[in-house]
């Protein structure tokens, strides 16, 4: 049964989605556990106050104690490697040893965009969802769908003639979409938002950066908010 009901889910543009599936605190929380220095309680607008201080000062190390755990669906390989290198979360991800990669997926058709776009990922050049000039772009467009489809009918075939999926998959395509759970304290998604929503982060890492700040917005707004501003970064969502 899953925590919130309905999901907190925000859609990624360019493909999959991010859902909260679980946290620890409230928005309140960093200012809460920061008066243990004094043994002090506050009231509730004492504690907005000093939440916003916390922030100002970038006395962070109470934001460890707001803990979010995300399902996190439909991002290429890639994307989930830059996320693993962000040390101070915790990831966990699906097997390629262990699934098929078009589990789940029936009757797939190869001329159908609603099948490829659930399991790779296509440049947004090529789905009209970034402003870059391509020369061409039907025509590669094209090439792309029939390179994606020739790695998967390899790697059928390989694993049909009895290899190892965990070996066959050295041919899959570097735009295989994947999944993974990503738990995380507001501290590191902090450094992550700083680091990832920036406009020298690729796009696709970028906008997952704005479907979890999304959901961070709806759950704690004030934490997400203050930081956010403070760091001339909210204008970047609505890029
Ligand atoms: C635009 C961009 C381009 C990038 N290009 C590359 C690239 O070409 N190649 C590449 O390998 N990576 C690249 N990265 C990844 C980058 O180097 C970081 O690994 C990644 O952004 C995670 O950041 P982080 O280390 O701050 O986060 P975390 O790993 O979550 O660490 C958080 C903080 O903890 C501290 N910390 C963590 N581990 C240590 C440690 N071992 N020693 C000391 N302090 C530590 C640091 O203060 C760090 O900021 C790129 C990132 C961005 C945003």
């Amino acid at each position: 049964m899953p925590l919130f009901d309905p999901p907190i889910r925000e859609y990624i543009k360019g493909g999959g989605y991010v859902e909260l599936e679980e946290m620890l605190g409230d928005d309140l929380t960093p200012a809460r556990v920061a008066r243990i220095s004094y043994l002090s309680e506050g009231t509730e607008e004492a504690n907005k106050k000093l939440l916003k201080k916390l922030i100002d000062l970038g006395h962070y190390s109470p934001f460890e104690q707001q803990v979010f755990r995300f399902f996190i669906h439909g991002i290429p390989m890639y994307i989930g490697e830059q996320l693993l290198r962000h040390r101070i979360a915790s990831p966990l991800k699906r097997s390629f040893r262990y699934t098929h990669p078009e589990k789940g997926l029936k009757d797939k058709k190869w001329e159908d965009v609603n099948f490829w776009n659930e399991i790779v990922h296509v440049p947004p050049e090529f789905l009209g969802l970034r402003n870059h000039h391509i020369d061409n772009p039907d025509e590669l467009l094209s090439e792309i769908i029939q390179h994606y489809k020739r790695s998967f009918e390899l790697y059928n075939k390989l694993v049909e003639s009895g290899l190892r999926k965990e070996a066959a998959r050295c041919v899959l395509p570097a735009g295989l979409r994947t999944t993974l759970y990503w738990s995380s304290n507001m501290r590191s998604i902090m450094n992550f938002m700083k680091l990832r929503l920036n406009k020298h982060a690729q796009w696709e890492m970028r906008e997952l950066a704005k479907a979890m700040a999304r959901i961070l917005l709806k759950v704690v707004p004030l934490t997400m908010g203050y930081y956010l501003e403070n760091e001339n970064l909210l204008y970047l969502l609505d890029e």
